[in-house]
């Protein structure tokens, strides 16, 4: 039996133990080539059905049109941030963001480096505990795009639903719930996620971007920042981090065993909703950051009304086994974060551990 934490990291955070023995099964001799994928040239047939199978596993998954190209890029979402301004934010254009949070922010502050940015909407004055509501959005005039963040990872907050942007492109960082839930791709603009949250190990950002944006970047912009430049080489314009798509790839095979998107979409609010219950259910003694109608189904943010009762909190699921439960130093207090490859059984034991923490404490 392997020994396996119960593990809430916010990312890097857990993957599925069956693909993890896969990719062990594979490590040293990727079927019978004598070598890992790791050390196979990029240029190889073997990472070429890699590369391409990946690619289609998410067209597939997620229903993407031909109308979209589904990029394989490195330098993390935080890349992205500047990333897009740079290829979609042309002088005489607005960017506009919706604030949500933590996330949201280092976006908006990297699109000021490029251009001019508007706020569509904000949370901040409720100290980002919840979404704004779809109806307080304004799109300026002049908007290049509309931003937003799916779900605030530090926050635990998610949109439940999507603004309608009309023509003007919706972006979205799907980072931390990309594939935990349906979602209509197609009337996105583009989206974007570091993997190592739902997707597989970090290295690897995966871009979906319609084509025709794709295609208007700036001429002066150079080589690597560029969709179309990834686009046109089918995202082997360098080096690709191989071993990490290779992951992905892994992890996507994992999800459509599962069933698909809306399986695992009703395993994770089974799972997720166990720990609401616990804090809703504690008379309050557990306090949810978030909004209830804003609650992330990804990252569950709460508090006990003492700081000192958090860290004994902390300190004692660590010694039972539990990992990654203490909040992101910007909002202090507890998180678990609840991805795609965070079992059942982890989150019925954290339940189980907060009934019993509060039993003793409260
Ligand atoms: N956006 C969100 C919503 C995130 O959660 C994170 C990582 N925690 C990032 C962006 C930054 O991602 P990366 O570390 O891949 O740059």
């Amino acid at each position: 039996m392997t020994n396996r934490a119960y593990n809430f990291n916010a990312g890097p955070a857990a993957l599925p133990l069956e693909v993890l023995q896969q990719a062990q099964e594979q490590f040293v001799d990727y079927h019978g080539a004598g070598m890992s994928i790791m050390e196979m040239s990029h240029r190889s047939a073997a990472y070429e059905q890699v590369n391409n199978e990946t690619q289609a596993l998410l067209r597939e998954m997620y229903g993407i049109s031909d109308n979209y190209h589904v990029l394989f890029l490195q330098g993390g979402a935080s890349t992205q941030f500047a990333m897009f301004p740079m290829n979609l934010l042309a002088p005489d254009r607005v960017g506009a963001y919706v604030m949500t949070g933590s996330w949201a922010d280092k976006a908006l502050k990297e699109g000021k480096l490029i251009g001019e940015t508007a706020i569509a909407a904000s949370s901040e004055a409720d100290e980002y505990r919840r979404i704004p509501a779809l109806s307080d959005i304004v799109i300026p005039e002049r908007a290049a795009y509309v931003h937003i963040t799916s779900n605030e990872t530090i926050e635990g907050t998610q949109f439940q639903a999507f603004p309608d942007t009309k023509d003007v492109p919706l972006i979205a960082d799907m980072s931390s719930d990309i594939l935990s839930r349906p979602v209509d791709i197609n009337k996105f603009g583009m989206i974007y996620a570091g993997a190592q949250k739902n997707l597989g190990p970090s290295g690897v950002t995966v871009v979906i971007i319609r084509k025709d944006l794709a295609e208007s970047s700036p001429k002066t912009l150079p080589t690597m920042l560029r969709y179309d430049t990834h686009a046109k080489n089918n995202s082997l314009y360098n080096t690709p981090p191989s071993f990490s798509v290779f992951m992905v790839n892994l992890v996507l095979k994992w999800i459509q065993s599962k069933g698909g998107v809306e399986q695992v979409a009703e395993l994770n609010r089974a799972k997720t909703n166990l720990i609401y219950n616990a804090i809703d259910q504690s008379g309050g003694f557990y306090k949810g950051f978030a909004h209830t109608d804003s609650r992330s189904m990804m990252n569950v943010t709460f508090r006990i009304h003492s700081e000192e009762l958090e860290k004994q909190f902390v300190k004692e699921s660590e010694q039972q086994g539990f990992v990654g439960l203490k909040g992101h130093r910007s909002v202090g207090g507890l998180r678990a974060s609840t991805y795609n490859a965070v079992t059942h059984e982890s989150c019925q034991a954290l339940a189980s551990f907060m009934a019993d923490f509060q039993k003793r404490n409260g």
